[in-house]
């Protein structure tokens, strides 16, 4: 029953008519082919996958792959696709090493580490610092047994949670501050985050009352962290004052009545303004706080502990010297400018770090004993050299140095299709920090000869280990700033395999129903 004589003897529509009778006809055929899962994993090699890997997991893989074929069927039934009996043979015969391979995929972890080449130091998608050797060291030896987090090891009684971290904390602001510092009268608390951080501060010193904040300083840190929201959830009541643009103490004097608990100053870690602006410094700030008897709360936000200006960046805030104008309480976050682990670093008053300390959000808020290994780790690194914290190395980098490097790199993937040269660029920190600032580098760029920028710089991303790069003017940059010198080789090695793969779909591309 051959379609030509339909064709020669009558219209189209009989023939499609007739095509797509025969072509449902033969998909009804294979459809009975489809296997079911409990006979198919029955199959001695089904029975072996069963040995190492949980039921569950093989069913549902199988049950996935089933269906794609199921849907393949469809396809090929409504006239979509092509698939034929020989096809759906071949791709049964080779189930049970692709759900082998699916089952491979299920249980590798998805967190994996990542090479970012795309010289911004600090990104919140890329999981912000990375941690020192030291602090790392510290999370395998804490974490590996048990440790001394709330156990005063002298007395064999219960202890502050990791109070000698943040005793760790004050030698450090010491150290950064010198003679002159006030430190006697301070303590510090960890939480996980500067918005809880901040939270926690509100929560325990305003609720009820009011907080005065200029109108430059409502802002949102990204995330959905939303200064008026944060203050409105805290049981404290916003007092807006000056303008968008402007703010002077004045309006901070003239908003202060009984109600007022706190002057609120939120650092502009994420945008900034010029041209007509005013705000008054934190020291006058403080002055006028002394005057009307109200603590000012520095949410300093960046967790910047170094004066940037001697890594070539202008204006940029850090928490030791809030404390030095004299802050009542500064809120700082620990995976940012800090290097450390995700944390919220409270630094100020005893009396406000205790109130905190026994408000029981604290202990929703409280960070594991991870955290506090790594911060020590991080700030033990301070005392000896910052610049093994990874964060302020690269900060550290000359132009030069990281052309240098790229040169080298270069040398090393160039190839007769992959063009690969050193341009120059600009690296940025990032991660809600030092707004506008950057860092002159250099790039290696890379061009192939036969595959898109976009199709390059897609293929590195999907890599072991993926590689985040930037596009520019048709080549694909490699900013090597923020690229470790020991990921070097591993990157070249990952270009290199990526090149040599043809575009493949991977085991599960095709498992998506549809
Ligand atoms: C980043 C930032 C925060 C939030 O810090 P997290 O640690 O991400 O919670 C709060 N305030 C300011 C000013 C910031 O820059």
């Amino acid at each position: 029953m051959g379609c030509m004589g339909v064709v020669s003897s009558g219209t189209d529509a009989a023939s499609c008519a007739f095509t797509s009778t025969a072509r449902s006809d033969r998909a009804r055929l294979l459809y009975s082919r489809l296997p079911q899962v409990g006979a198919f994993l029955d199959l001695p090699a089904m029975r072996k996958l069963l040995q190492t890997a949980p039921r569950q997991l093989v069913v549902d893989a199988t049950r996935r792959r089933v269906t794609e074929l199921r849907s393949r069927l469809q396809a090929s039934e409504r006239g979509d696709d092509e698939f034929n009996a020989d096809q759906l043979n071949a791709a049964l015969a080779a189930m049970p090493d692709a759900i082998a391979a699916d089952l491979e995929v299920a249980r590798s972890p998805s967190l994996r580490r990542v090479i970012n080449a795309s010289g911004v130091l600090l990104q919140t998608n890329l999981g912000r610092a990375p941690l020192s050797k030291r602090a790392l060291e510290r999370i395998a030896a804490v974490a590996q047994g048990y440790c001394n987090l709330e156990y005063d090891l002298a007395s064999g009684e219960r202890g502050e949670r990791a109070g000698a971290v943040e005793d760790l904390i004050l030698r450090f602001l010491r150290v950064r501050l010198g003679e002159n510092a006030a430190l006697e009268d301070h303590a510090a608390l960890i939480v996980n985050n500067c918005a809880a951080a901040m939270y926690l501060a509100l929560n325990t010193l305003a609720e009820g009352g009011e907080v005065i904040v200029s109108r430059g300083e409502l802002v949102e840190i990204g995330g959905g962290f939303r200064i008026p929201e944060i203050l409105d959830k805290s049981g404290a009541t916003l007092r807006e004052v000056g303008t968008t643009n402007r703010t002077r103490v004045a309006d901070y004097a003239a908003a202060i009545t009984p109600a007022t608990r706190l002057l609120l100053r939120v650092h502009r870690s994420n945008f900034r303004m010029d041209g007509f602006t005013e705000q008054p410094s934190l020291a006058e700030l403080v002055a006028l706080g002394e005057r009307a008897g109200v603590p000012v709360f520095e949410d300093q936000g960046t967790g910047c502990a170094v004066a940037l200006e001697g890594y070539g960046i202008r204006e940029e805030s850090n928490w030791p010297a809030a404390i030095q104008s004299g802050a009542a309480l500064v809120t700082a976050s620990g995976d940012k400018l800090l290097g450390g682990p995700q944390c919220g670093l409270l630094l100020g008053r005893s009396s406000y770090i205790e109130g905190m300390r026994s408000n029981p959000f604290y202990r929703a808020f409280r960070a594991d004993k991870l955290t506090y290994a790594a911060l020590e780790g991080t700030l033990l690194d301070y005392l000896s050299d910052e610049l093994s914290v990874p964060v302020i190395r690269m900060l550290s980098l000359s132009a030069e140095q990281v052309g240098q490097r790229c040169k080298r790199f270069a040398a090393a993937v160039q190839t007769p299709e992959l063009e690969a040269e050193i341009v120059p660029t600009s690296s940025v920190v990032g991660g809600g920090t030092t707004p506008g600032a950057t860092l002159p580098s250099y790039a290696v760029a890379l061009r192939h000869v036969s595959i898109s920028d976009a199709d390059l710089s897609a293929r590195l991303r999907t890599g072991e280990p993926p590689i985040v790069t930037r596009i520019r003017d048709g080549q694909v940059l490699l900013d090597l700033r923020t690229v470790a010198e020991v990921e070097e080789p591993i990157a070249i090695a990952a270009i290199r395999q990526s090149l040599c793969e043809p575009e493949s779909p991977g085991p599960l591309a095709h498992s998506e129903p549809g």
